[in-house]
């Protein structure tokens, strides 16, 4: 059953920062995420702040710059099926086209999807663990088949979201507002590893939000790609994937970007990889010596050592279907 909470619906971007910075405050976006959370009290909200009738969040417009500015309330299937993101920005329409289900990305916005809450089944169950305030990771001798095999430092989950991956490849930025105005992060430095502090997952303070991604206009010769694999063909969270943007001059690898979903507790950038490809031809032997690369150093657990082979399949594959043809 969902806990009582006041529910408010400011009008203005000063009016959601004001409800926000309050106490016990929580943002509502698509809500496919957050109600499920305060339903099953992974955490309390004394009040939850829509987003929902505050105008110029919604809108996906270019930058003066040849870029893309998206939003925050962007729905997810809107994302998927935009003319100029497929075109462009190919990574994050194949990865908005892979979350969750049709009927969740109806709802779910671009900003919830990169501030959702970590799946871990202790974190999302009744255990104390240590990213709700607790001693100790559960999953490290539990049940940890889709934990993290790279980044784990006292908490083991991985980042769920799809999107965030492919943003990180294509070098976007999240700009931020809150109570002391506005700031821009790229999006590679806005989650927060357990390293840094296993009890938050983003740079967000107090009062922040997410108001808009930006998309830097795409290098000549750049194209990208996500791609996850599941357990199940149907909706469910990446078992291992992998969002390239890869910059291609000629036959060869000019500029690459590597980043990994389900892999961490963050958006994971292979730099092995990157730099097993930067000024080679992309073929079966370079595309084969980065996926190398990009498990080199992971440490699985005691049950997702399967996810070390898988990143090398599918990072191989994926580097293969990008070489130039
Ligand atoms: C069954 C199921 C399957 C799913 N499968 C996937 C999947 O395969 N891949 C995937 O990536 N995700 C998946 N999701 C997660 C998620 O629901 C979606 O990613 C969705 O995009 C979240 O967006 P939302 O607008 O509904 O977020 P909300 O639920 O409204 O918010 C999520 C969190 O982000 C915060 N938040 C929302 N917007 C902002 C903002 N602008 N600034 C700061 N904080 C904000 C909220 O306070 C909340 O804590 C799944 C969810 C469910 C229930």
């Amino acid at each position: 059953m969902l806990p009582n909470f006041a529910y408010v619906r400011p009008t203005s971007l000063d009016e959601t920062v004001e409800q926000l910075s309050k106490p016990g405050a929580r943002l509502h976006a698509g809500g496919t995420d957050l109600i499920g959370c305060l339903r099953d009290q992974v955490f309390a909200a004394s009040s939850v702040v829509s987003l929902s009738s505050v105008p110029g969040l919604d809108a996906i417009e270019k930058t003066a710059e040849g870029g893309l500015r998206i939003g925050a309330l962007v729905r997810v299937a809107r994302l998927a099926g935009e003319p100029e993101v497929r075109a462009r920005f190919r990574a994050l329409a194949d990865a908005a086209s892979v979350v969750a289900s049709p009927q969740l990305r109806a709802q779910g916005t671009i900003g919830g999807n990169l501030c959702q809450k970590p799946r871990c089944w202790y974190y999302r169950g009744e255990f104390h663990c240590l990213r709700k305030g607790g001693e100790q990771c559960f999953a490290v001798r539990g049940e940890n088949h889709f934990h993290c095999v790279l980044g784990g430092d006292g908490c083991y989950i991985v980042h769920p979201s799809d999107t965030a991956p492919a943003l990180v490849a294509l070098q976007a930025l999240a700009r931020i507002t809150g109570p002391d105005g506005s700031r821009v992060v790229p999006v590679e430095g806005f989650h927060v590893p357990p390293s840094v502090d296993p009890r938050r997952e983003t740079v967000l303070e107090p009062g922040e939000l997410v108001t808009e991604i930006v998309l830097p206009a795409p290098a000549a010769g750049m194209v990208s790609s996500y791609r996850k694999v599941r357990a199940r063909g149907s909706w469910d969270f990446a078992l291992a994937g992998v969002a390239l943007a890869l910059v291609i001059d000629g036959s060869r690898v000019r500029e690459a970007r590597v980043v990994l979903s389900g892999a961490a507790p963050v958006p994971w950038r292979a730099r092995g990889a990157e730099a097993a490809l930067a000024g080679r031809k992309l073929d079966a032997k370079s595309a084969a010596a980065a996926a190398e690369a990009a498990v080199t150093g992971a440490e699985p657990l005691e049950h997702n050592g399967y996810k070390v082979a898988l990143f090398r399949g599918l990072i191989a594959e994926q580097l293969e279907a990008l070489a130039p043809r």
